[in-house]
C-alpha cells in the first residue's frame, strides 16, 4: 500500500520520513491507508515553511476582494464532492454518514464566512485626533500559519481556520490527525484546482515529530490547534515560548441540567442525540446529566428510551445513526471508566459495553450506556471519557447544579433545559463555560461566532471562527500622521 504523500508548494511530494503509522477503518479494522510516521517528517514541515515563506510576498499584495474568489470557488468543489468526502469521513473516523455529511456543512460554512474578510478585515479611522493629525488602524497579515487538527472532524475543524487564514493575506501548513488524513487528502486533491500561488497552503502528515517542528520553526507566526487538554496546554506553552501567536482549543466534560418546567420528551430526545452524537466522540457532547427537583423519574425512563432507540453499525450501512469509537485502547478506555464508576458507586441502567455487531465484531463499538447514582467527586464525573456514556445526576435546586457546573475544570458547554426565562436567564449569566445552550444540546457556534471555549478547554485568546478568526490572522498596525499646514487648512 502506498504511502501517503504530502501535498508541498504545489506538489504531491513523498515524505522523507520512512516510518508509518496505519489508518485504520474503526469499524472493521481494515487498513486504509499508511502515514508518514517518525522523526524525518520535521524535515518535511522544513520543505513545507520554505514553500508557505515563498507564496507570502506575492499573496499578503494581492487585494483582499481577490484573495477571497478561490474560496468561492473552493465552496462550489466542497459543495459538489461532500458526499465522497463524507464517505472518506465515515470510513476513517467511524461516525455515521449523515453526520459526516453535517461536518461536511459547517466546514462550508465557514469558507463562506471568510468570504466576508473584504468587509471584516476593515479598521478604524479617526480624523482630527489633534489638529492637522489623522489616526488609523491596519490589518496586515502576520505570515506562515499552522494548524493541527484532531482525528474526531477531520472534514470540518481545519475551515475553522483555513479559509480565514488565507484571505487575511497569510500562508497555511496543515497537519491533520494521524489516525484521519484521507479526509484532507481529498480536500487538498480540490484545493489543488484552485487559483492560489504555489505554496500557499500545504500539508504535512505525522504525530509529535511534525507538530514540534511546527512549534519550534522561526518562520511560523502563528499556530491553531484543536484536541485533547494535555496536548493544548504543551502547544501553548511550546508556541508562546518561541514568540508564537497561539489558539489552542482542548478537550471538555459537558454539564447539561434538566429544570422540572423543561419539556420532558423534546428534552430527552435532544439529550440523546447530544451524548451519543458521534458515539460520544464530540468536544460539546453532553456527559454528566443533572436533573434538578421531582423531574428524575420521568426523565429517567424518556433517556432510556432514546438510548436504546439509537441504531449503533458501521456508519455507512442504511439507518445507522452511531458508529464505534476511533480505536480498540479508546473502547478499553471507555469500558474501563463505566467499571471505575460502577466502583465508585454508580449503578447501570445500560450497559453498551461488549457491543457485538453482526459483521463487524472486530469493530470498537460501544453501545448506548447510561449510569446513575453516580458520585460528584468521583472520576468518572470529571474525566472526558470521550465515548456513548452519561452519567445521570440528582441535585434539588438551579443554584446547586449551577455549582456543580462552575467546579468543572473544563469549560466548554454548559446547557439548561427549562421553560422559564428567569432560570434560562441566571444560568446564561452565572455558569462558566464558552459556550452555553439554553434548550439546546449540541451548543456548537455557528461559523460567524467564535468557537468559545473556557478553563482548561482552551489556551489562548482568540477562538477559531468568525471575526475572532480574522483578528487571530491579522497583525494591526496604528498609523498617525501628520500632513503639511497649508494642506490642512481647508479643515
Ligand atoms: P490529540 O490531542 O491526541 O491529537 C490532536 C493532534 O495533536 C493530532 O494532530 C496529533 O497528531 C497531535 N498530537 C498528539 N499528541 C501530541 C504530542 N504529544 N505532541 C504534539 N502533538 C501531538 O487529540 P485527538 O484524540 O485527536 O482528539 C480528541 C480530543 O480533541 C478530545 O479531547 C476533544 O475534546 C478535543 N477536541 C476539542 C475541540 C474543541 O473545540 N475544544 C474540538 C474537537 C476535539
Amino acid at each position: 500500500m502506498e504511502i501517503l504523500k504530502n501535498y508541498i508548494l504545489g506538489n504531491w511530494i513523498a515524505s522523507k520520513e520512512k516510518g508509518t503509522s496505519d489508518v485504520v477503518n474503526p469499524a472493521n479494522q481494515e487498513v486504509l491507508g499508511r502515514v508518514p510516521h517518525g522523526a524525518n517528517t520535521a524535515s518535511d514541515v522544513e520543505q513545507a515553511v520554505a514553500a508557505a515563506t515563498k507564496a507570502l510576498e506575492e499573496w499578503r499584495n494581492t487585494p483582499v476582494m481577490k484573495r477571497v474568489q478561490p474560496l468561492y470557488h473552493l465552496k462550489q468543489l466542497l459543495e459538489e464532492n461532500l458526499d465522497e468526502i463524507a464517505r472518506l469521513i465515515t470510513l476513517e473516523c467511524g461516525k455515521s454518514f449523515a453526520e459526516a455529511q453535517a461536518e461536511m456543512q459547517r466546514g462550508i460554512e465557514n469558507v463562506e464566512t471568510a468570504c466576508a474578510t473584504p468587509t471584516l478585515i476593515q479598521s478604524e479611522f479617526s480624523e482630527n485626533v489633534a489638529t492637522g493629525i489623522d489616526e488609523f488602524m491596519i490589518r496586515q497579515p502576520i505570515g506562515v500559519c499552522a494548524c493541527i487538527s484532531p482525528f474526531n472532524f477531520p472534514g470540518m475543524i481545519p475551515f475553522w481556520f483555513l479559509p480565514y487564514a488565507i484571505a487575511c493575506g497569510n500562508s497555511f501548513i496543515l497537519k491533520p490527525s494521524e489516525k484521519v488524513p484521507l479526509t484532507m487528502m481529498k480536500v487538498f486533491e480540490l484545493i489543488d484546482q484552485l487559483d492560489l500561488p504555489a505554496g500557499l497552503v500545504n500539508l504535512v502528515h505525522g504525530g509529535k515529530e511534525s507538530v514540534d517542528a511546527l512549534l519550534d520553526h522561526p518562520e511560523v507566526k502563528a499556530v491553531s490547534f484543536v484536541g485533547s487538554t494535555s496536548v493544548a496546554r504543551y502547544i501553548y506553552r511550546r508556541g508562546a515560548a518561541n514568540g508564537k501567536r497561539v489558539q489552542a482549543q482542548g478537550g471538555a466534560k459537558n454539564p447539561l441540567i434538566v429544570m422540572p418546567d423543561a419539556d420532558m420528551e423534546m428534552t430527552a430526545r435532544i439529550i440523546a442525540d447530544s451524548v451519543y452524537g458521534c458515539a460520544g466522540q464530540r468536544c460539546l457532547a453532553a456527559s454528566n446529566i443533572v436533573t434538578v427537583g421531582d423531574n428524575k423519574g420521568i426523565m429517567k425512563e424518556a433517556l432510556v428510551e432514546a438510548a436504546k432507540s439509537k441504531t449503533t453499525g458501521f456508519g455507512l450501512d442504511e439507518g445507522i445513526e452511531m458508529g464505534p469509537v476511533i480505536t480498540p485502547e479508546s473502547k478499553a478506555r471507555v469500558e474501563s471508566l463505566i467499571s471505575k464508576g460502577l466502583d465508585e458507586g454508580a449503578t447501570l441502567l445500560l450497559d453498551g459495553r461488549n457491543a457485538k455487531i453482526t459483521g463487524y465484531e472486530t469493530g470498537n463499538f460501544i453501545k448506548p450506556t447510561i449510569l446513575e447514582n453516580v458520585a460528584t467527586d468521583g472520576d468518572l464525573i470529571k474525566t472526558e471519557i470521550f465515548g456513548p456514556v452519561m452519567s445521570l445526576i440528582q441535585m434539588d435546586s438551579i443554584d446547586q447544579a449551577i455549582e456543580f457546573v462552575n467546579q468543572n475544570t473544563y469549560g466548554n458547554m454548559a446547557c439548561l433545559f427549562t421553560s422559564s426565562g428567569l432560570n434560562a436567564r441566571t444560568f446564561r449569566h452565572r455558569a462558566n463555560a464558552g459556550n452555553i445552550g439554553i434548550n439546546i444540546g449540541v451548543a456548537a457556534p455557528m461559523a460567524q461566532f467564535p468557537f468559545s471555549g473556557w478553563n482548561d478547554s482552551f489556551f489562548g485568546d482568540l477562538h477559531g471562527q468568525g471575526r475572532h478568526a480574522i483578528e487571530f490572522f491579522t497583525q494591526t498596525k496604528v498609523v498617525i500622521e501628520r500632513w503639511p499646514k497649508e494642506w490642512s487648512r481647508k479643515f
